[in-house]
């Protein structure tokens, strides 16, 4: 082989990071199909590198995934790369991260506008990925790509979350080189063997030519002397070369056509030939190259003859000087010399892209392995230098600029931060008033965790049992502008950002009022959910019979109604309440008609939800009408109605009628074992519920309990998330002391609710939790639990609940510790064995 040969880019040594870790690559160009929550954001998504201010990964918001497999991290590297190895990390977060990409595929693009998806030369898609949350892994990409846009997509249950820290490695592609145009190659039988000289790895189009795509032409790896071997372990004879017979080309030619990123002045043009001539092959006699900036090729080309052979069967670059033609197209027409001309590499020289990668004489020690972050890319013209280097100095100058501006926003983001924390704190030191003696103090001596500062965004329904830490809230500087807003009912994150995404299930409606039929019972699917589990019907308006209005929630009005045909649509397995009486009887939860954007957004999250939700504790929705408004969701219908007023009506049925004992302690203990079964259901899958509470419980026949209103539910690791801006209305009563202070919403915070849950059923629900406190000594106590000083209240023994279960259960699940509470496997287990 010659020494002065040189391709465009050697594998072995394009192996830089290209700045996720290293910040060369900003924020702006790191973006994603969508996100948990802010601190999840794209830009947290970069290998190796935790800044603190956010949750230490990108992490997709699976809810909004239609079919599992298209969530995105993609990184814009605002010049064409040639990519060689791809790293992925999980969320770590000091180790309170719990998630990784076991699996992921990469798609990329040149343009921004047709990607290719990536596949290994055997054609296998997904890329094995991480196993904890903090070691890193690497992939090679065999092939490369060439690439300006790298989406990375989690392979993953859609149940599941997924988190994802990455990096890129690789080099700039000065070639600029877009796509070439060739005809694919041949297949040569030597000897009764067959050698197939196809383009295996283009990734354009594939018809009779080759069209708008890179491959083997431009993958860095040429072909061995003996093009029946290969680098490449376990590939067919001649896999390195791209090769046609001169048979299928009666002008005596082929015809190539290379398109490049911009208009460029081209210097010189290397062709990697084989040439075996005692096998037929040769390197090409003449080569003529016709240039076209705009849409007219140009009448004057540049021909060239390579010298005489050497006599050598050694494969070779032949390197074309090109005239320092201007062109944004090339078209070449290699004539044959032989019966067949086989082409491994072509790369281009153009203006000051002139590369300078230093290649070992040979390709086979594939491996010396270059380490990561060695020497620069590339090196440019002298020529240009000093333009260059005025370019790079003002780039410097205005990235430095930018990096101060970030910084100094980010410092002076976490000092509001700090005063606001400040500020909450000291507010509930001041203003924490003594406590009355009917509540139990709790002397533990848990150990502290960390407080990080966030506030409330969720707007709850406007319920005596919800409320507002407005007083404190408000104090916090970015809340100041929220306050006529609070006071008018109207949602302070809309009336910060004006201009709120439309909610994704937005289109899905659309797509469902375009396909259902009126007129008929339809099976539509609603395609809210990833996954097959998630096909809802749409019911027909006018086969629903009003009957009474149950009650009014959040959202609107729950009718009672009867539903003609129902039946004929459930699946057999599904158990519903009522499921084989005539007339069926159905409950109808109404989106009131002035709801705005938020709460039909709300409302669809709970059809969405609802939807994945089967358990025998769990509400079942049955089917939807969202074809006009107003959107209806059709659940079971629970003759008893919610177990607040279940429970009130017991009691006052027991105080009427002495020695009544229809409310014995066992069946009130029957109805928390179904509510801690429905709730270790809904933890199997991850998902906090956020409001339980007996008002939120409803009670079918012969005292079954099931789990309702799963408008704000979130995943568990959503609630880990969530950093949230707007006003709260929260049912502080049922909240952790974390909920409330650091808007952390866990499962281990819906165990505190269920304690207090279990609280409401063995009094009966006399009187709400805390009756004796008001709103704001409510949330002073939380503070005591974060304190830790052995001040914080918990709720008193109820006079029906043994001293075990008070000790043993309900306490434990108002542990400051969130790790020490139980779970719901834990305390269904409890119960149960409780009953025998
Ligand atoms: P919600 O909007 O879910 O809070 O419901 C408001 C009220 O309507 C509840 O408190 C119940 O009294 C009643 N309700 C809701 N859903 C049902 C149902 N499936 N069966 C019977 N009553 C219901």
């Amino acid at each position: 082989m010659a020494v002065t040969i040189r391709a465009q880019v050697n594998p072995e040594i394009c192996r830089y990071p290209l700045g996720m870790t290293g910040g060369q690559i900003q924020d702006e160009d790191i973006t994603a199909s969508s996100q948990w929550s802010e601190s999840t954001a794209a830009r947290f998504g970069r290998l190796d590198f935790d800044t603190g201010d956010g949750d230490g990964a990108w992490c997709p918001d699976i809810m909004s995934e239609p079919d599992g497999f298209t969530e995105y991290l993609q990184v814009d590297l605002r010049s064409l790369h040639f990519i060689t190895l791809v790293g992925t990390q999980g969320r770590h977060a000091d180790g309170m991260g719990n998630e990784f990409a076991q699996r992921y595929r990469i798609k990329y693009s040149r343009d921004g506008s047709s990607w290719v998806g990536w596949h290994d030369r055997t054609g296998k898609q997904v890329i094995e990925g991480n196993r904890n949350t903090y070691d890193a892994v690497l992939k090679d990409l065999e092939p490369p790509i060439i690439a300006r846009f790298v989406r990375f997509m989690p392979v993953t249950d859609p149940s599941m979350i997924v988190c994802m820290r990455v990096e890129l490695y690789g080099c700039e592609w000065l070639d600029g080189l877009v796509s070439y145009n060739i005809p694919d190659g041949h297949q040569m039988i030597y000897r009764g063997l067959e050698i197939f000289f196809n383009d295996s790895v283009y990734d354009g189009a594939t018809a009779q030519r080759l069209t708008k795509g890179l491959g083997q032409l431009t993958d860095g790896t040429w072909g061995l002397d003996d093009f029946l071997h290969s680098h490449v372990p376990g590939v067919w004879p001649g896999y390195d070369y791209v090769g046609w017979s001169n048979k299928t080309f009666p002008k005596g030619y082929v015809e190539m056509i290379f398109d490049f990123d911009h208009i460029r002045n081209f210097t010189s043009m290397k062709v990697h030939c084989s040439n075996m001539f005692s096998r037929g092959v040769r390197q090409f006699r003449q080569a003529t190259c016709y240039f076209r900036s705009e849409s007219e090729w140009e009448s004057d080309p540049v021909s060239f003859r390579p010298a005489a052979e050497p006599p050598s069967q050694s494969a070779r670059f032949v390197t074309m000087p090109l005239g320092d033609r201007t062109a944004r197209s090339i078209k070449c027409r290699f004539h044959f010399s032989d019966q067949w001309m086989l082409f491994s590499e072509v790369a281009f020289q153009s203006g000051s892209a002139v590369y300078n990668t230093s290649l070992g004489p040979n390709k086979d020690g594939r491996s010396k392995k270059t380490l990561l972050g060695d020497d620069p890319t590339h090196k440019v013209d002298d020529s240009n230098t000093r333009i260059l280097i005025g370019c790079l100095v003002a780039i410097i100058a205005i990235l430095s600029a930018i990096i101060v501006t970030i910084l100094w926003r980010q410092v002076w983001q976490k000092m509001l931060e700090k005063a606001s924390r400040r500020w909450l704190d000291d507010e509930l030191t001041a203003r924490l008033a003594v406590q009355t003696q009917a509540f139990y103090f709790l002397n533990s001596s848990l150990s502290s965790e960390d407080g990080s500062t966030s506030t409330y965004e969720r707007i709850y329904p406007p319920r005596a049992d919800y409320q507002e830490p407005s007083r404190l809230i408000r104090k916090l500087p970015e809340f100041a502008e929220c306050t006529e807003h609070i006071e008018s009912g109207a949602s302070c994150r809309a009336a910060i950002s004006s201009d709120v995404a439309p909610h994704y299930a937005e289109a899905d409606i659309i797509s469902l009022q375009e396909s259902s039929d009126n007129s008929s019972i339809t099976a539509v699917s609603i395609n809210l959910f990833a996954g097959s589990d998630s096909t809802l019907r749409e019911f027909p308006r006018e086969k629903l019979t009003f009957k009474e209005k149950l009650g009014e929630g959040q959202f609107g009005e729950v009718h009672l109604c009867e539903a003609v045909g129902m039946q004929d649509i459930l699946d057999d397995d599904l158990s519903v309440e009522g499921g084989g009486e005539s007339p069926f009887l159905v409950a109808v939860k109404m989106l009131r008609e002035d709801a705005n954007k938020n709460a039909r957004n709300d409302f669809l999250k709970e059809i969405r939800i609802m939807s994945r939700l089967r358990d025998p504790n769990i509400v079942s929705l049955l089917a939807v009408c969202v074809d006009t408004d107003p959107l209806c969701m059709i659940t079971e219908y629970m003759e008893n109605g919610d177990l607040n007023q279940f429970l009130c009506s017991l009691r006052q049925k027991a105080d009427r009628e002495e020695g009544n004992d229809e409310v014995s302690y066992m069946k009130l203990l029957g109805m928390a074992v179904q509510i801690a079964s429905g709730m270790k259901y809904l933890s199997s899958l991850n998902f906090v519920h956020r409001d339980l509470a007996t008002r939120n419980c409803l009670v079918g026949k012969n005292d079954t309990i099931k789990i309702a209103d799963f408008g704000m539910s979130r995943n568990l690791y959503r609630g880990d998330y969530f950093r949230i801006q707007g006003r709260a209305v929260l049912p502080i009563r049922w909240m952790s002391w974390e909920s409330i202070l650091l808007g952390k919403f866990t499962m281990a915070s819906d165990v505190w609710a269920f304690g207090v849950t279990l609280w409401e059923i063995l009094t009966l629900c006399e009187e709400q939790p805390y009756s004796q406190l008001s709103d704001e000594q409510v949330i002073e106590n939380t503070g005591e639990f974060f304190r830790n000083q052995g001040k914080q209240v918990c709720l008193p023994k109820p006079q029906r609940c043994p001293e075990r279960i008070y000790n043993d259960l309900m306490l434990s699940c108002w542990r400051r510790n969130a790790n020490e509470r139980p779970s719901f496997q834990e305390i269904h287990t409890q119960l149960t064995e409780s009953m025998a």
